[in-house]
Formats: C-alpha cells, structure tokens, sequence
C-alpha cells in the first residue's frame, strides 16, 4: 500500500542569519533518493508579527508505492544535475532523528527562533494549510498538533510546529516554481550593477516573474544580506528555471555550492480571502466597494482613501514603498467602483491590488456657458458670472466633466513591493 510520508519544518532562522530553504535544501540533497517531490517552499500569512522575512515554511514529501516513478530534476550540485530516486524510506524514527541533527546543527539561536519539525504519515486535508495562509493559529493549537503527527521535534515555545505542520497540509496546488542557488555560511557579496545586470539578463529569458524591478531599480531575485541564498528565480518551467540558473551561475562566474529547485505556493494569491463580509487583523481580503471619500495624503507619502462596502466602511491605503501605485490609488476619485485587495492591519486594508471596476463621472464647478454666444462666462465673485462678449449675467454655475488620467483594469504594487504570495501583474503562461 502507498504511504504518504510528509516531513515539514519552520523557523530555524534569525535575521541574522541562515534560511530554512538551505536546511530543506541540504536535506533534500541528502535524502534525495527517497523523495517523491521537489521540496515545497510555503508561505504562510505574510501578516503574522512572528516571522522572520517572508514567513516560509517548508516540507519534504516521500511516497512509498510499489511502481516504480519518473524521477525529478530537483537541482544541481558538483557539476552534476540532482534527481529523486524511488527507494522507500524504512524507517520513520530516524528520518526523524536525522533531519532534526541537521535543524539543531544548522539553525541560528535567536529570541524570536523556535524551530518545529514534524512527520506526519497519512494523507491530510488542506483545512490547517488554508487557516495558516489566511489567519493566525493560537500557540496553543500546538500540543494538539504534536499529538496528532508521528513524529515531532521542537525547540524554544515550538512555534515552528505551525508552520512545519501547514507546510505538510498544502495540497500542492495551485504551484509555482523557485530555483534558488546557495553558498553557505553567507551568499558572496555581488556588485549592485552586477545584480541588475543578471536580473536582466533571466527576465529576458521570458521564463520568469518578479525578476527585476527597472523602474525602482531592484534586482529582486536577489535577497537581503545574510543568508546562505545568492538568487532565487522564479517561474512556471521547473527544468528550464534550473537551466537558467545553472548558466547565470556559470557565465556570471558566482561562487556557489549547489542550486535546488523549490514548488511553492508563490504567486498563486492563496492568502487572499474573497467574499468575507468581516475583516480580521493580520488576514488579507479582496473587498468591492464605491470610493467615498477621496485620497489624503500624510508625511512620508502615504495615500489613504474610505471605501463603502457590504461591511461597512474601510480605510485603503498605497504606503511609500509601493512607489507608483500611489500615482493609481491617487486618481482614485468619490465614486470610482473598485475591487480593492491587500492586508488589513490596523484598522486599514494595506493595498496591494486595485481592479478598477468603473469610474464615476466627476463635474467640476464653475462659470456656465452663455446661451446666447456660447462663450464661457467669468467669475465675477459673490455667485455671480457674466459673458465677457455680451455681458449676460447667470447665478447659476456650469459643471465641466472632468478628464480621468485612469483607466478601468487591474493595477498591482511594483515588483519591489510584491508579496510573495501575490499573483504577479507579469506572470508567463498562468498557473498550473
Ligand atoms: P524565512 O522566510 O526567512 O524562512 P520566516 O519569515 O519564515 O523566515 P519564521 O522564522 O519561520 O519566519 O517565523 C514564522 C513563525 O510564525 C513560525 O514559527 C511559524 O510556525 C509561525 N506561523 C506562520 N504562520 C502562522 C500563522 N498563520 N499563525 C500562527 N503562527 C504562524
């Protein structure tokens, strides 16, 4: 009988240092005869107070079924591309004992680190992934968890077992890819221009998304400092991904230690909830609504806007650093029909996304035309306008519709402020 075998583990990294795609990546290199899957980079609430960076939580799948599979290319290491093998691994306890040698080996202690490992062997439903994607999970749902896995480690208040636990509970699908290359214990420093100039060089292959950011001038398949990730490209074409990064590593001369390829639930919007007609802090929401109050602007060049919808009123807003969106969200006049999507925090939906649905049409006051030489009239203060050819007077004012520099469609935050999660405005070929 086939068996699911699914192994997560989370939070064994501090900011200063380490990323737990290198322990899922050495460990996939390690057990690699055994995988049945490449390992699944997934993130989780990208609103959660806990996390690190980018609220990654990763597993590792082993099928043990009587025929034999195709293997995958899963990454590259000495020269040599790295494939799953079809052997079935025996014994659970010391998969277990093993992989948590490497966690405690490998993890980097900090006050907000509290790495979890756990095994699970039976088939789960994805409820547990979709709460951590969407919500927060109490620590006390941990003992719970614990009792339900076969196997589980955890150091500090063992806040990692949720994440290691969702990790094991997505489904899988919807998917993207990510190829991410490593030198351990730190990635080399790479020039700036250098980095722009590789960027470049993979968003040209037309195989990827969310490579390079010209306009604000990031490299964004590279990192912040202080991990062992040198670049991570991302795309829908797992073997081509992996070409890609194999050349960039070559022709660019990077000194690396090996490249692995991750499927993830990256670009797919999962943390996104449609239809709620509540909004939770920390979750994140697709609301339709009118703009009824328009954009106001504070120190610092952050935009805030009130839209009416079925729950009620909401405050939107386009921070600083989503760059030119703000030049979207400012056009956004009393009115306007939008879909807005981001993260509610503090009282306020964080944008992301704008579906411009409908634009109201906007009349400015002003002085009315003259009936009878259809010249606009002047201004002559205290309500009242008179023709400058015949000198009719009128008290009543003219409206002038105003232009709109926007048009109805879909506008997302730039590549520099992409969310992982987000469904990117450049993505090749669609999902999967
Ligand atoms: P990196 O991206 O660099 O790996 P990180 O940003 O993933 O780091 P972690 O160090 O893994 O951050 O910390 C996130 C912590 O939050 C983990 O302990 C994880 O179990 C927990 N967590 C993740 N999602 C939720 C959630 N929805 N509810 C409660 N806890 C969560």
């Amino acid at each position: 009988m086939a068996t699911d075998i699914l192994l997560g583990f989370d939070d064994t990294d501090s900011r200063d240092g380490m990323c737990t795609t290198y322990i899922a990546s050495i460990t996939a290199l390690k057990f690699r005869e055994f995988l049945s899957d490449y390992p699944m980079l997934v993130r989780l609430n990208p609103n959660i107070p806990y996390k690190t960076r980018g609220n990654g939580a990763l597993s590792l799948r082993f099928f043990c079924e009587p025929v034999k599979r195709e293997a995958k290319i899963i990454g590259y290491h000495q020269g040599r591309y790295v494939y799953t093998g079809s052997s079935c691994i025996g014994d659970i306890e010391k998969l277990g004992r093993e992989v948590w040698d490497e966690i405690r080996r490998f993890s980097m202690p900090g006050e907000n680190t509290n790495p979890g490992m756990v095994i699970f062997t039976r088939k789960m439903g994805d409820d547990f992934y979709r709460k951590a994607v969407t919500g927060v999970i109490e620590n006390e749902k941990i003992g719970s968890l614990i009792q339900e896995s076969t196997f589980s480690r955890h150091m500090g208040n063992g806040r990692g077992i949720i994440g290691a636990t969702a990790a094991c509970s997505w489904s899988g699908y919807p998917f993207t890819y990510e190829v991410m290359a490593y030198r351990f214990p730190s990635a080399p420093v790479v020039d700036e221009n250098v980095k722009m100039m590789i960027a470049d060089f993979v968003d040209k292959t037309g195989k990827t998304f969310n490579t390079i950011d010209r306009k604000n001038k990031v490299a964004a398949i590279f990192p912040n400092p202080r991990t062992p990730v040198i670049f991570g490209i991302r795309g829908m074409d797992p073997e081509a991904l992996l070409r890609i990064a194999v050349d960039v590593v070559h022709r660019f001369s990077i000194d690396h230690d090996f490249i692995m390829t991750f499927r993830t639930n990256q670009g797919t919007d999962d943390h996104i909830i449609h239809g709620a007609d509540v909004l939770r802090e920390y979750s994140s929401y697709c609301i339709t609504g009118r703009i009824v109050k328009g954009p106001t602007v504070i120190e610092g060049g952050h935009y805030f806007s009130l839209i009416e919808w079925y729950g009620g009123k909401t405050k939107i807003a386009a921070f600083e650093p989503t760059k030119e969106f703000r030049k979207v969200f400012r056009e956004l006049k009393n009115g306007d029909l939008i879909e807005a999507c981001g993260s509610y925090m503090g009282g306020t939906l964080n944008l992301e996304r704008i579906n411009v649905i409908a634009l109201a049409r906007t009349f400015e006051k002003g002085p009315p035309m003259c009936p009878a030489c259809k010249r606009r009239m002047k201004n002559r203060g205290g309500g009242e306008y008179r023709c400058p050819s015949c000198s009719r007077k009128s008290f009543l004012p003219g409206f002038v519709e105003l232009n709109r520099n926007l048009l109805p469609g879909i506008y997302s935050v730039p590549v520099c402020a992409m969310r992982h999660l987000s469904r990117p405005g450049d993505f090749p070929g669609g999902l999967a």
